[in-house]
């Protein structure tokens, strides 16, 4: 199994992880900025259809009453950085997860023949298309941060920015 790509999510849940949220990621960020390890890559249901190339990194929390907080979203760019660097990758080797989903979004309305949004890559761009990946489709994830809100490539953007500045670092 190869990592090909590093992509951020948010729990929707608490500020703390539950039982689940553990079950669902490689790594997790909780509201404190204490980083807590899941499952190893490719044995989650992160995102769909791409479990297997993926290394999955969530902030816990992120929905309005549970906001993002200063701390945690900093030690997450950090973590990001470190996982691009440790499996080899760029930077721009991160999505977030509401991109993946406007990339899988745009790659159905492609094949229907509309319009889509063609800042976005289509997801026939990452890998070959599997059934799963209309999984992804309409995920919100990290489009609210504590200084950032955005649609999804905006605050894609963002986190790659924060992580480049961070490998820097390293
Ligand atoms: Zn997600």
């Amino acid at each position: 199994m190869k990592i090909k790509y590093v992509i951020g999510h948010w729990t929707a849940g608490n500020l703390k992880p539950s039982c689940l949220d553990l079950k669902s990621y490689q790594l997790l960020v909780d509201g404190e900025g204490c980083v807590h390890s899941g499952l190893a890559p490719g044995c989650t249901s992160s995102t769909g259809g791409m479990n297997s190339i993926t290394y999955n990194i969530a902030c816990c929390g992120g929905l309005v009453s549970k906001p993002l907080t200063k701390i945690q979203v900093e030690k997450f760019y950090l973590i990001c950085a470190k996982k691009v660097k440790e499996y080899g990758l760029s930077p721009f080797s991160f999505y977030t997860h509401a991109e993946i989903g406007e990339m899988c979004r745009g790659y159905k309305l492609k094949l229907q023949g509309k319009s889509y949004d063609t800042k976005h890559q289509i997801i026939t761009d990452l890998l070959p298309y599997n059934k799963w990946l209309y999984q992804n489709i309409g995920k919100i994830d990290l489009t609210r941060l504590p200084d950032f809100c955005g649609n999804a490539l905006e605050t894609g953007d963002y986190i790659r920015t924060k992580i480049v500045w961070y490998l820097k670092r390293l």
